[in-house]
């Protein structure tokens, strides 16, 4: 076992043994490669460099209460990322290539996985990119698939304690018919500015809006939304946001417990009927939203300084099929073999 403080971990980039690597060359994916660099050499003219074609994914492992390594719902993250390919004009990447690259990630770098019960998890980094030269605006005809990963703590500094968002409306992620709904840096670059003026203005994120009527809460900075009111689940639908892999586990978990689960527009105006309001994707599971300031009106919306009942056990459950101390009935979780 390495010599890591596991629980003062930050949420960064961690320098482990190894990644994984596949080339698309002629039309056609190659074999996974193990590599011990950091680095990456390609042209100067790559695609990925100049028209953003690169998309990423999130995800992540955890050590269960029986020592077995389980890396949550990989498939989906296929899945999400073949989506992202074929929206930015990339190869898509055979679903099996891409979990056993992730799965040989977890293995390779093993003493990298954190303890059960240490709070932190290993995440894995996905991304596809451009790597062929282009300077006239087109696809890229070589890509580059690599994983890599580490360990990592909590994403946000205060846990699963409260934080603070700001409700923007001189700014926006994506477009109404643009890239929001897939995991491209593009949108991520959009988002810089407006997140870095959060962040100074004393807020963990933006609240983003609907970009075509800024009338509709879209996404809470890079994670998703849900909102609890009378024992319902609220998320957003919308053409513009990511579909999180773990909002779609918490509407599942939110039905099991016997809340109704809603997917469709809410009105900025709605914030005020919340019991609850929390932020959810892979990196911070849930964190729970204190109170959301709109930057324009100044109107505040407030929801207490500690996490509401239903967000708590949406989280507990989900944390615990994760760690494999509740039963994992819906499927999600691939354990990591050898
Ligand atoms: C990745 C991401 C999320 C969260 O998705 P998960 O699958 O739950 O990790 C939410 N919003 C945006 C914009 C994202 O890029």
């Amino acid at each position: 076992m390495k010599n890591i403080d596991w629980k003062n971990l930050p949420f960064g980039y961690f320098k482990t043994n190894y990644n994984v690597r596949c080339y698309y060359r002629n039309g056609e994916w190659g074999k996974l490669e193990v590599s011990d660099s950091e680095n990456i050499t390609m042209h100067i003219a790559a695609t990925c460099l100049h028209y953003g074609q690169e998309a990423f994914e999130g995800m992540k492992a955890f050590t269960g209460v029986d020592g077995k390594i389980r890396i949550f719902r990989p498939y989906d993250n296929a899945k999400r990322m073949n989506s992202s390919a074929r929206g930015i004009m990339m190869p898509e990447i055979p679903e099996e290539l891409f979990v056993r690259a992730c799965t040989m990630v977890a293995e390779l770098n093993k003493d990298f996985v954190p303890p059960y019960g240490s709070g932190a998890s290993f995440y894995f980094r996905p991304l596809l990119i451009g790597t062929g030269p282009q300077v006239g605006v087109k696809p890229a005809d070589e890509y580059l698939f690599v994983v890599f990963g580490g360990p990592v703590g909590p994403y946000f500094k205060e846990g699963f304690n409260p934080v603070k968002f700001q409700i923007v409306h001189d700014a926006d992620r994506a477009a109404p018919f643009g890239t929001g709904k897939i995991k491209v840096g593009g949108n991520y670059a959009a988002s810089l500015r407006s997140g870095q003026r959060a962040h100074d203005e004393g807020y963990s994120n933006c609240i983003y809006l609907d970009p075509a009527t800024h009338s509709y809460v879209d996404e809470a900075g890079a994670a998703n939304f849900f909102g609890i009111k009378n024992n319902t689940y609220v998320t957003p639908e919308s053409s513009s946001i990511l579909p999180s892999i773990t909002n779609l586990s918490l509407c599942a978990l939110a039905e099991d417990m016997g809340l109704k689960v809603e997917r469709r527009p809410i009105p900025v105006s709605e914030l005020a009927e919340f019991s609850e309001c929390a932020a959810c994707g892979t990196a911070a599971v849930i964190s729970p939203i204190g109170a959301i300031n709109d930057r324009d009106s100044g109107k505040i919306y407030n929801y207490g300084t500690e996490a509401g009942p239903v967000s708590k056990k949406l989280y507990e459950t989900l944390r615990g099929i994760q760690d494999g101390t509740i039963a994992d009935k819906f499927g999600w979780t691939l354990v990591v073999e050898g």
